[in-house]
């Protein structure tokens, strides 16, 4: 327990937690950071200010209770911290992993302006971790039970988001997902550096004991008919994330050595968990001149898998500057500090290659006026291209809405890029044009991150409360 001093951020400075030596890590598929221990999580959280607007909630897409749980961890009350980043976020122990904090809570951190931001995602992350190993678990004594069920569509985080809500409330989910694990890209995505799979495999059995019901290989819309859902439950929960891969749209795309990034990671993770199907899906590249396309967390995730892979070289290729990089500034500076060489502002026109992949055409860019979305467009100078040399190329241009066939047949209808319509402030929050069926994340939104998909997964649950009466 500490005393309060309001001056603690002069004396203390911003410590993140240790990290494993580059050198060390970028052999192996492990987490790269270590544990807060007690005491420096206390001195980390002392160090916040307790602003009277404390703009990092306003900034966090959960809006934690941060200050307060800050305070709990420096009086040393992890239980009542858990209970507490547990009223506002259903995966604090991911989030407090991988939110870009730098663009969320701790960008937004008054501290954040030369004496370093507060580590808000280690100690939110440390507090889950603690509270679970001291043998904490939610509090579900005062549930009541209803007789209503609700089938979720989708173990992802908007998924997951929405169970939790709907469970602590007395109605109860069952979660049907395709793949054998629960977690969505969380597991089938984001790789063991990041985010170990140990993680989910902890929170789904804390589920599960909530009164959760995962019903997994089960793919809706194969495996059984989204009729017999509709049929069978009160209401239906879509958290189905967007899957279909962005294409570069530039001659030499089929070269064999080309690999579509999601392809890519989820084989490996596959490979590493025993999962795999198709032995044939694994893809090594050990020994070969790796070039990766794209500036986001998907390709930071490609280039630091293909390194851990054994690859002798590994280029990541971005046609904006770093400034206007999508990614996480973190990971970027993971990813250099492993051996990834960053080639900024060049922008790929073909893969060339007699038969395989032998090298990436690019061309430069400079930085012009800023798109709608406030980012610098790149603007190709003329006479600039090059060949980069490559043995093997990952694409990771993003992921654009993949909806179901079978929507159109129940009334759900989509925007015009293919995203569910769902808003937020409808008569139900996250209802869709079928007033039983409510959806969340990427797939509302278009791919965002973890902690946006839980907001919208929790919203749609109290939505699906509301509709419901309980
Ligand atoms: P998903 O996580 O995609 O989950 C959807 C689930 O629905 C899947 O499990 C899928 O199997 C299931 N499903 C789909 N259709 C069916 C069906 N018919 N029947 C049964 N199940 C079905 N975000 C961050 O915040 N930080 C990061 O560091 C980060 N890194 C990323 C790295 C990669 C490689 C990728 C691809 C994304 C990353 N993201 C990151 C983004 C983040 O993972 C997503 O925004 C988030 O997972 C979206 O959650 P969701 O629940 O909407 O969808
Ligand atoms: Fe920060 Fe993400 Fe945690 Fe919110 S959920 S406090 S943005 S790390």
């Amino acid at each position: 327990r500490l005393t309060r001093n309001d001056f603690q951020f002069i004396d203390v400075g911003r410590q993140d937690p240790q990290k494993k030596e580059a050198r060390t890590r970028s052999r192996e598929f492990a987490e790269i950071y270590e544990p807060f221990k007690p005491q420096e999580a206390a001195n980390q959280s002392h160090r916040c200010l307790h602003c009277g607007n404390p703009y990092c909630e306003w900034k966090c897409p959960v809006h934690n209770y941060i200050p307060n749980w800050l305070q709990l961890v420096t009086e040393g009350n992890i239980l009542e911290a858990a209970e507490l980043s547990h009223k506002t976020n259903s995966l604090p122990e991911v989030c407090g992993r991988v939110c870009p904090q730098d663009r969320l809570c701790e960008g937004a951190c008054t501290l954040n302006d030369g004496f370093g931001a507060v580590t808000i995602g280690s100690v939110e992350k440390y507090i889950t971790d603690t509270a679970f190993a001291m043998g904490w678990r939610p509090d579900m004594s005062q549930v009541t039970w209803t007789d209503k069920k609700v089938a979720v569509i989708g173990a992802g985080p908007a998924g997951l988001g929405c169970a939790d809500i709907l469970v602590r409330n007395g109605v109860r989910p069952v979660v049907f997902d395709r793949y054998p694990e629960i977690g969505g890209l969380l597991t089938f995505g984001i790789p063991e550096f990041k985010l170990d799979k140990t993680v989910m495999e902890r929170r789904r059995a804390v589920f599960e004991e909530m009164g959760i019901e995962f019903r997994l290989g089960v793919e809706v819309g194969k495996d059984i008919d989204f009729d017999t859902l509709l049929a069978e439950y009160d209401a239906v929960f879509l958290g189905m994330g967007t899957y279909k891969s962005m294409t570069g749209g530039f001659p030499g795309e089929g070269l064999p050595g080309v690999h579509k990034a999601l392809d890519y990671l989820i084989a490996n993770v596959n490979h590493c968990l025993g999962f795999e199907n198709e032995p044939d899906d694994y893809v090594s590249l050990e020994g070969q001149k790796v070039v990766v396309l794209g500036g986001g967390d998907t390709a930071m995730d490609c280039n630091r898998t293909a390194i851990r892979q054994g690859a002798a070289t590994v280029t990541c290729a971005y046609r904006r500057d770093e400034e206007n990089m999508p990614g996480s500034k973190r990971e970027v500076a993971n990813a250099r500090e492993e051996g990834v060489e960053f080639l900024f502002n060049r922008q790929p026109v073909a893969v060339v290659g007699e038969g395989k992949v032998e090298g990436v055409k690019v061309v430069r860019t400079r930085m012009g006026e800023p798109d709608e979305n406030g980012r610098r467009r790149p603007e190709v100078v003329p006479g600039s291209e090059e060949v980069l040399p490559a043995d093997a190329v990952v694409i990771a241009f993003g992921f654009q809405p993949s909806p179901a066939p079978w929507f159109d047949r129940f009334g759900i209808e989509l925007d015009e890029r293919g995203r569910v319509l769902a808003p937020e402030h409808g008569a139900y929050a996250f209802q869709t044009t079928n007033e039983k069926i409510f959806a969340g994340g990427d797939m509302v939104r278009g791919s965002d991150l973890v902690v946006t998909a839980v907001f919208e997964g929790r919203q749609a649950g109290e939505g699906i409360l509301d509709y419901l009466g309980v």
